[in-house]
């Protein structure tokens, strides 16, 4: 990646009446659109400014000067310069990059940041009504009773704010304004925004954590670009030596952004920060609520929001004074953005740092090849915490050999996984069973007829979710009642289950240890941050003895009760074509494995598999994880796959299937014939179809110093294809499904 070669940054130039100017609008086209300064208009650039676009208005940004590919007499000006801090010069760098990285047009880059168009207006001042201190005399109903008693306090309120507590219409509040009973006061849309104080003093830290916190603190002080890996073992205390970190950019006046993998299930995490810093992050991910989110952004882009947390759409806001970037967990998956533009958002906090010459943190306990790698040729810094806070172990993990401890027919948990979980239970602690699979079971099948059912438009299995009585296919939402009789051959009571979710999980559990009080945390469940923080309680306070969950309860949580830990089937992510299945896994169990012991109390971990001496399991066994790293580093070396080549996947789809055919062929034929670039396909995509449409895939591979990008962009500028197929590019692919 080479973010940090492009050019300094340019004072920023003005325009003025007349003059033809490039702006940059959220749609997919190839660049910036001309348009001319009205009179009595001058105009920055960065400013957001509403220019006419076809039939409408829409809201974009000045990019520089006009490039002349519209006639002077075709020309339309600007209609209105916008109320809103311009977009930051290194926000628009960074939405040219990204889209010259990921072959996207910069629009739909843009799109991105600017999500929210309503937020390009300043809010305007709420209506508020107070009881009036001397009111002219009017006639009382019982409604404007109640209406007077609620505003007795004095205070301002909303038209509806006053009519729920006082149970009347809305109506009657305008009534009694008219009467002279109330009186209208303004209140600011936007609330004061409560600062976190750096200056509160963090907890004392062990040697090992005061160490790695100093450099942190040195590199956020600094405000120059580095980039550091903060490894270390779960419950080392890599939060608490980032916030350090926070705190130092917070000292220098700077705002900072810290990536989560999913920030609407980190009510911890929330809690902790606002423990350290006295006051609350701005949160920002794809469960707030319009207003929310609209205040959000105004909030950053008026530099008045110091810290934000965030999911990696978070990248996006328009921060003026972006100080320190933090990805938590770097390795996790959840930063691929996989729709729209498809990107990497740990790498790209790493590109937007480079441009903006500040310094990142990756934050991990299992951080990913690619930047292991980094850290080992020294391009990255290395900081590493190996013990874990206040003396706890890591836990014991061990194999269950499945082939030798078979659980009875029709369940899943062995009779030494069963055994463990009695033991715990009798000692008062906690125990949660991973299975990452929602639902109750993966597929169903007619015993008559041997019929699957299949989603009609994936190619996909459909599972059964019993609780809610349905079948639902996981790619595309898809769902049917559970049916009564095989569709194909009309038998009854004859369609069987097979294989587990978490649901049949629970209720196994319940057949086996009666009386204790479990808990399911899976996706489909736990729909909101409220039920996740609700869920967290429950566990945190002991009113839950066991948890069945997926991976959305394997990361970061810290539960001193927590002491086994049971993986129901650990060989669940090694099947299938997948570059990383291995690394992944052994990222994702070694996560879950560190939810256990992370009190007082030693934690005890068992993997079930039915591959006992997989290299997965061997390093999770025996703790040898840098062992498993090399090996796994020279097979990708050998193979020159990523971090050692590069990959770009094209997805060609559609849903006429014989057009996608025909434009994935033309894409084989006129392959990039470089010396070390391969093309392998196209190819049937193992979903081949997706919500209805066709799916091919090509994949290029080239050595590490190629720049694809211009090899990519050359093959598809050569190519044609109807406008009803789509091709996408995915630089860095992490799915190949
Ligand atoms: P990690 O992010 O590496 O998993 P955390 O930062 O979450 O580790 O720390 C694990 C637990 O230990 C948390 O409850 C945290 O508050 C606590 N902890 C870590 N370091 C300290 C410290 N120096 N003093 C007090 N508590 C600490
Ligand atoms: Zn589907």
């Amino acid at each position: 990646m080479s973010a940090c070669q492009l050019p300094p940054e340019n004072a920023r130039p003005r325009y003025g009446p007349g003059e033809r100017i490039a702006v940059l609008v959220p749609v997919a086209v190839a660049g910036a659109y001309d348009y001319r300064i009205p009179d009595g208009m001058t105009i920055g650039e960065g400013e957001f400014v509403s220019v006419p676009l076809g039939q409408r208005c829409a809201a974009g940004v000045v990019w520089g000067d006009g490039e002349g590919k519209i006639d002077e007499d075709k020309l339309k000006d600007i209609t209105a310069r916008l109320d809103c801090p311009p977009l930051p010069d290194v926000s628009r760098r960074f939405i040219d990059w990204l889209a010259a990285y990921t072959l996207s047009a910069p629009g739909t880059v843009l799109k991105m940041a600017i999500s929210v168009p309503a937020a390009l207006e300043p809010p305007k001042p709420l209506r508020a009504y107070a009881i009036n201190p001397d009111p002219p005399p009017f006639r009382m109903t019982p409604a404007r009773g109640r209406l007077l008693s609620v505003a007795a306090d004095g205070l301002a309120r909303t038209t509806t704010e006053l009519a729920r507590e006082a149970a009347t219409g809305t109506g009657v509040v305008g009534k009694l304004l008219d009467a002279g009973g109330l009186i209208e006061v303004q209140i600011p849309a936007a609330p004061a925004l409560a600062h976190p104080d750096p200056e509160r003093p963090g907890p004392s830290l062990s040697a090992e954590q005061a160490q790695a916190a100093k450099q942190l603190t040195a590199a956020a002080s600094a405000g120059r670009y580095s980039a550091t890996l903060l490894e270390g073992v779960p419950g080392s205390g890599k939060t608490e030596v980032y916030f350090q970190a926070v705190a130092a950019a917070l000292k220098r006046g700077r705002q900072v952004l810290v990536m989560l993998p999913e920030i609407a299930l980190s009510a911890q995490w929330l809690a902790r920060f606002l423990g350290r810093f006295g006051a609350p992050p701005v949160e920002w991910h794809s469960d707030l609520s319009p207003g929310q989110r609209r205040l959000a952004w105004r909030a950053v882009a008026e530099g008045r929001a110091k810290v934000v947390v965030g999911a990696r759409s978070a990248l996006h806001l328009p921060f003026p004074d972006l100080g320190l970037i933090v990805v938590d967990e770097e390795h996790d998956a959840s930063y691929k953005q996989e729709d729209g533009v498809i990107y990497n958002a740990r790498d790209m906090a790493v590109a937007r740092a480079c441009l903006g010459d500040i310094p990142v943190v990756l934050a991990s306990a299992t951080p990913s090849l690619e930047t292991v790698v980094n850290a080992g040729s020294g391009r990255y810094r290395q900081l590493v915490l190996a013990d874990r806070h206040a003396g706890a172990e890591m836990p014991e993990i061990d194999v269950i050999d499945m082939l030798a401890d078979k659980p009875a027919p029709g369940r899943w948990l062995s009779p030494a996984l069963e055994r463990q979980l009695k033991e715990t239970l009798a000692a008062g602690e906690q125990t949660m069973l991973f299975l990452n699979r929602r639902g109750y079971a993966p597929l169903t099948l007619c015993r008559t007829c041997g019929h699957r059912f299949q989603c009609p438009r994936c190619t996909s299995w459909l599972v059964e979710h019993r609780r809610a009585g349905q079948l639902q296919c996981h790619h595309c939402g898809f769902k049917v009642a559970s049916p009564e009789r095989c569709p194909q051959c009309e038998a009854e009571d004859s369609l069987v289950a097979c294989g587990p979710g978490v649901e049949r999980l629970a209720e196994e559990v319940a057949a086996t240890f009666s009386g204790v009080r479990v808990e399911l945390a899976a996706s489909d469940v736990i729909t909101s941050p409220r039920a996740a923080a609700n869920l967290v309680r429950r566990i945190e306070e002991h009113e839950t003895d066991l948890i069945i969950g997926t991976q959305i309860i394997a990361k970061g949580y810290h539960f001193p009760l927590l002491t086994t830990v049971g993986v129901v089937d650990a060989d669940l992510g090694l099947s299938g074509g997948d570059l990383r299945a291995t690394e992944r896994t052994y990222q994702l169990l070694y996560q879950v494995a560190g939810r256990a012991g992370r009190g007082a109390r030693p934690g005890r971990v068992l993997l079930q598999t039915y591959m006992a001496e997989h290299p997965v399991m061997v390093a999770l066994t025996s703790g040898k994880r840098a062992q498993f790293l090399e090996t796994e580093a020279r097979a990708r070396k050998v193979a020159q796959m990523p971090p050692f080549g590069r990959l770009v996947a094209l997805i060609v789809s559609g849903r006429d299937e014989g057009a996608v055919d025909e434009t994935a062929r033309t894409l084989g034929r006129t392959a990039p014939g470089h010396e070390g670039v391969q093309v392998l396909g196209p190819a049937p995509a193992p979903l081949a179809l997706l919500r209805g449409r066709h799916r091919r895939r090509l994949l290029m591979k080239a050595p590490k110093d190629i720049n694809v990008q211009v090899i990519v962009r050359h093959w598809l500028g050569r190519s044609r294809w109807p406008s009803r197929v789509r091709v996408q590019v995915d630089v860095d692919p992490y799915s190949f499904l």
